[in-house]
């Protein structure tokens, strides 16, 4: 804002040196910071409601004369009873919790005011434990909304409060700069903040809930600006440096290509497109890849290695685990067999004398192309000339992660970067989270696929499943049969597969059964999963380390036990396993009875579609940002007020506005991203 909201929060009153700490742990450090911690919700205690008004389920306040005071039950269910009545009405306060002193200062024909939530008591409506206080007729009422501030511990709400009181006094001398252009009937910064924190009577209380209120949307406007300011920041420093120029003078793609079982689909064609010609300029290009599961991803990545590769560059292909890594290991030795490229392995599982060579390769520049996990970035991975990196499911990243990549360089230029989303992800949140990446889209599946049919089936009918498993082993067929567990414990995971293994081997009489989980070591995984794929097994028995990547197109037929413990996007993947092939599949989704009533809205929406852009709206809504990008740990989705989806359709103003002040008031631009950057996460911090 300006220098004296940015003053320390000692010159509060009221703060010491321990309160200011108890206060850094909210990563409040100023009074600006003060007042960007806005109340969760309000209370409103601005006008008295009739006692023959009162509604279920709201939070009032109350007024009236004490007809009755009592004391019902008896030892633990002891509580005290009090009537009170004002002409309208009568409602009853009950404590469960009281001392004999409190009971015999309440007397018949006292008059209180109460504030708190009723609920329907059996003849009257009740207060449980109200805050009350004696009334003489003539109380003020609360000039504003009560605030509720996000508080865990040590700090009061009263102490909150306080402390805002003057955060906002400060403001009120002190007008910060607006920094975003002026429109109409529209509250400024200051005005949006106040309100924010005191909201006057009669603000409507519902908007305020749903993050729709006019003050709160120009405070997420400025906020998403400055977000987006901070990514576009981002987006040009790394196009800052030149990027090696990759042209396929040897035509090696179209040699890959032209030797494929199958002819890319449209979408396909045009995003190799999109690549080929990022590729042909010499800034870095930072593109993102999304399809749905099984529209072909693998393929346009290679056709890009390629590019690099027939350059005389480095490419390095780097999955989330070992697994998928081996799969693209196999799926590249595979296609690229006949085109004479050297190609190195490098996980966490290569050790000694084998990785000293490996890094050995990598570094004179003889491995052209070297496929691994997250071990390609560690320390002492030294390329000589990488020019591509490759990055598959990548939204287990955030953007520091993307710089840390492209830093792996060789002298002055930096790498290209291919990043390939295992989901897709709602509009919405890549306009925000991925603002500083080109976006490419796959949005159509090789011919012949078809949607996978889902049905829910409950687990006391588990006998039928396990029949219709047999049959479609007898048919010929593959199946998967997927074990779940909230815990993230290998473990546990590894025994209720191992369990669910026992039980259907035993079922299951002349049928191949496979088991496979995350507990086993990397090669023995890989051997379970090359014979399934061999079809030397008819059904295989695993947890969710299946989720990516596996392809087997003669699988065709999915069994999740418990779905209800998964996210739309996890069950989405783990589904795509099925269908790959051109004979028509099925996912039997054996959920545990009951079911809520929020996972059986989810495992509705798996019934209804197979597409996964809709499925990831879907997550969106049901799971909030932070789930479905799986940087909750991370904060990257951590905005002071801006909510996603609710506040969605600011995002195509925030372009705008973002574009306009950078060509039309640079200046404003630097301070724009510092108001709102602070230390958090959420944004790049350039
Ligand atoms: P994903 O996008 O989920 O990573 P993959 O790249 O693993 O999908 O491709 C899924 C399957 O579809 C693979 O078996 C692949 O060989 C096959 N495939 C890819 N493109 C086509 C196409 N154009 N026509 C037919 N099959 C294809
Ligand atoms: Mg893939």
């Amino acid at each position: 804002m300006n220098e004296i909201v940015t003053q320390s929060l000692e010159s509060l009153r009221g703060v010491g040196p321990k309160l200011a700490e108890r206060l850094r742990n909210y990563g409040i450090s100023s009074v600006e910071d003060l007042l960007f911690h806005l109340p969760l919700r309000y209370q409103d205690r601005t006008k008295l409601t009739p006692i023959g008004a009162l509604q279920d389920g709201t939070e009032v306040v109350i007024e009236g004369e004490i007809a009755l005071v009592s004391v019902s039950g008896g030892g633990r269910r002891r509580s005290l009873l009090i009537k009170l009545q004002d002409g309208t009405g009568i409602a009853t306060l009950r404590f469960f919790h009281f001392s004999m002193a409190q009971k015999n200062a309440l007397q018949k024909g006292d008059r209180l005011r109460c504030f708190g939530s009723v609920r329907r008591g059996a003849q009257q409506a009740e207060m449980i434990h109200p805050e009350y206080s004696r009334s003489f007729g003539n109380s003020e009422n609360e000039d504003s909304l009560t605030p509720i501030y996000p508080s865990t511990e040590g700090i009061s709400q009263g102490q909150w409060r306080k402390l805002t009181d003057q955060a906002l006094l400060i403001l009120a001398k002190n007008p910060p700069t607006e920094l975003l252009p002026k429109r109409k009937n529209d509250y400024g910064l200051s005005s949006a903040l106040r309100f924010l924190h005191r909201p006057p009577p009669g603000a409507d209380l519902q908007a305020l809930r749903d993050g729709s209120h006019p003050a709160q949307l120009r405070l997420a406007l400025e906020e998403l600006t400055a977000h987006q300011l901070s990514m576009r920041e981002l987006r040009a420093k790394s196009r800052e440096r030149a990027a090696p120029i990759l042209e396929d003078r040897q035509g090696l793609t179209k040699r890959f290509i032209e030797a494929l079982p199958f002819t890319p689909t449209d979408a396909q064609h045009r995003v190799i497109k999109e690549i080929t010609t990022d590729l042909a300029t010499a800034k870095p290009m930072l593109r993102l890849v999304q399809g749905d599961v099984g529209s072909g991803k693998t393929i346009v990545a290679a056709a890009a290695a390629l590019l690099a590769i027939a350059s005389g560059y480095q490419v390095a292909v780097m999955a989330p685990t070992e697994l998928l890594a081996e799969q693209h290991r196999r799926n590249f030795a595979n296609w690229f067999s006949d085109l004479n490229i050297t190609q190195m392995w490098l996980a966490g599982s290569v050790k000694g004398q084998k990785r000293e060579q490996a890094l050995a390769a990598i570094a004179n520049g003889e491995a052209s192309l070297v496929i691994g996990t997250h071990a390609l970035f560690q320390e002492g991975v030294q390329f000589a000339r990488l020019g591509l990196v490759i990055v598959d499911e990548q939204h287990r990243f955030g953007v520091h992660q993307r710089l840390a990549l492209s830093e792996k360089t060789t002298g002055e230029s930096r790498a290209h970067q291919l990043i390939m989303t295992a989901t897709p992800i709602p509009r919405t949140l890549s306009m925000v989270a991925y603002a500083d990446l080109d976006c490419s889209i796959i949005d159509e599946l090789p011919p012949g696929r078809q949607p996978v049919g889902t049905v829910l089936i409950d687990n006391q009918r588990r006998d039928e499943v396990i029949e219709r498993v047999a049959h479609a082993c007898r048919d010929g067929r593959q199946v998967y049969w997927v074990c779940t567990l909230i815990e993230d414990s290998d473990t546990l995971q590894a025994q209720a597969a191992e369990s669910s293994y026992a039980e259907l081997a035993d079922a299951l009489d002349g049928i191949a059964v496979a088991l496979v989980h995350g507990r086993m070591k990397a090669k023995e995984k890989d051997a379970v999963m090359s014979a399934f794929k061999a079809g030397e097994y008819q059904l295989l028995v695993a947890t969710t380390v299946i989720e990516v990547g596996v392809d087997v197109p003669n699988a065709t037929l999915m069994i999740i036990e418990n779905p209800e413990r998964l996210g739309l996007a996890q069950l989405h993947q783990l589904r795509g396993r099925v269908g790959r092939g051109s004979a028509a599949s099925h996912c039997v989704l054996l959920y545990q009875s009951p079911l809520g009533q929020q996972s059986r809205a989810r495992l509705q929406v798996m019934r209804e579609s197979n597409d996964g852009f809709y499925i990831a709206e879907e997550d969106l809504r049901q799971r909030g940002p932070g789930e479905v990008l799986g940087t909750r740990q991370t904060g990257l989705m951590e905005f002071r007020v801006a909510r996603l989806p609710e506040h969605e359709h600011l995002l195509d103003e925030v372009q705008n506005i973002a574009e306009e002040l950078q060509v039309s008031q640079p200046q404003a631009v630097q301070p724009l991203i510092r108001r709102w950057a602070g230390d958090r996460q959420a944004f790049a911090n350039v």
